[in-house]
Parts: structure tokens; sequence; C-alpha cells
């Protein structure tokens, strides 16, 4: 962090914030605040150069066609990949999740680059989309109290060696392999299917991504009682019977 304030990059909301994925940002920006910390909030279109500098980046979904022009601009310009170097935290859902990894099926059925920030490879599934309400463990290491969030892709993501599953599901799809993983991470780079927006639903999400930046174990407690709402009414609508 420079001069003690704490900068927030939502990359390139004019192509990918589907199922108020800009939500993620508010909660981080909120969050920060809570605790007193000054925030810089620098939204960046797709024809603006990435910031360096930026301590947390999130990044949200789209369709496919935007998801390609995302990825070209992102490969294009260079500085995510480099201010993940410099320690940067990402956190991206669902195609942003995508384009993070080594490579994914483009709009066009073609094999896409990504940013090979993260271990994993997209194929396009050959059945039904994976669409719906989820529920899931994260990574114990993590320290977090269930997963919710909804999904809605085509793609399937296969992890390699390096990459940690986020989660495992306990209803849905998640990474679509059938092996029950939902997203990805390694030290500074977390990717997901969830949408929701998936930090308002889990807001130690947030504060996990703001103990990283700031490199510290805890932060001040929070009055969480409208994102414990939300989470049981979530978390009960997917276990309902379909
Ligand atoms: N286009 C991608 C897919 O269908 C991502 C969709 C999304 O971001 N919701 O897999």
């Amino acid at each position: 962090m420079s001069d003690n304030q704490l900068r927030v990059v939502w990359v390139y909301p004019d192509l990918l914030s589907t199922y108020g994925d800009q939500g993620n940002v508010l909660v981080v920006e909120r969050r920060a605040r809570q605790r007193g910390l000054d925030v810089a909030r620098l939204d960046v279109r797709s024809d603006q150069p990435i910031p360096t500098s930026g301590d947390i980046y999130l990044i949200g979904g789209g369709e496919d066609r935007p998801q390609r022009l995302a990825a070209e601009r992102l490969r294009r310009d260079g500085h995510l990949y480099q201010a993940v170097q410099n320690g940067a935290i990402v956190f991206a859902v669902c195609a942003g999740y995508q384009i993070l990894g080594h490579e994914f099926v483009n709009d066009l059925g073609q094999r896409e680059p990504g940013l090979g920030l993260l271990d994993v490879t997209t194929t396009r599934g050959e059945g039904e989309r994976c669409v719906g309400d989820v529920l899931a463990d994260i990574d114990p290491r993590l320290g977090l109290p269930p997963l919710t969030g909804f999904e809605n892709h085509q793609g399937i993501t296969h992890l390699g060696p390096t990459a940690r599953p986020f989660a495992r599901v306990q209803i849905g799809k998640g990474n679509g392999t059938g092996d029950g993983t939902e997203g990805a991470f390694n030290d500074t780079v977390f990717g997901t299917y969830m949408h929701g927006p998936v930090l308002a639903r889990n807001p130690l999400i947030a504060d996990l991504l703001l103990k990283l930046a700031l490199d510290v174990n805890a932060l001040p407690p929070t009055d969480d009682r409208w994102y414990e709402a939300l989470r049981n009414e979530r978390i009960a609508a997917a276990q309902q019977p379909a």
C-alpha cells in the first residue's frame, strides 16, 4: 500500500460486469472504509491502461464476445500481469476467472489465450449451461464460512497442479468438471464462478482480500446483520428442492 491509501481497481466495467458483479467493488470499498482505511477506487475502462500500482484488482463476468475483447486488451496492456508480479491481489468472477487462466474457448469457437495468472484452462462444455444457485465449502485454509453464489456459464475449468480449488460444491456445478471443485486460487490470485454479487453474499471474502492487501491477520469487526440476512435467505433458496 502506498501513501497509506488502499487502491482498488475495477477492471473493464464496460465489458465485464454481469449479474451485479459491480457490487463486488462497492463491498470492498465499503468494508475498507468501515475499517477507517483511505480508499481510492479506480474504474478502468477497456480503452484505458491498467495501472500497476493497485492493491486489489476486481474483475467481473461477461458474455462470450466482450470476454474475448477483454482478454485481447488485457494481454496487449500487460499491466495486470505486472501488478501481480508486484504482489497485487486479484479477485475475478466467471469470464474474468477464465481470462486469468492459460486459455478458454472464445465466441468464435477458437482457443483464446488468457493471462496465465492462474494455472487453469477452460474448455467449452458440451452439455447444458451450468446455471443456478450454488452452495460450497471454501478451502479450510482460508478460514471462511460457506460460499453462496449464482452461476451461469458454459465454460468448464480444469485446474493444473499449482492452482488450488477455491471451494467444493454442496449444491451446483462450480468448475463443471464433475469433481465438485469450484473456482481456483494461488497465493494472491482468486477466481470463482460465483456472481451474486459474490462479495455481498460473502463479505468475509472481501475481508480476506483486504487482509492480504494490508498484510494483517485480522480486521476490526463490522456489523454484518444485513449480510447475514441475505446469506441465510440465499442459502435457504439454494437448499429448496428444484
Ligand atoms: N462466457 C463465459 C461462459 O459462458 C462466462 C459467462 C459469465 O461470465 N457469466 O462460460
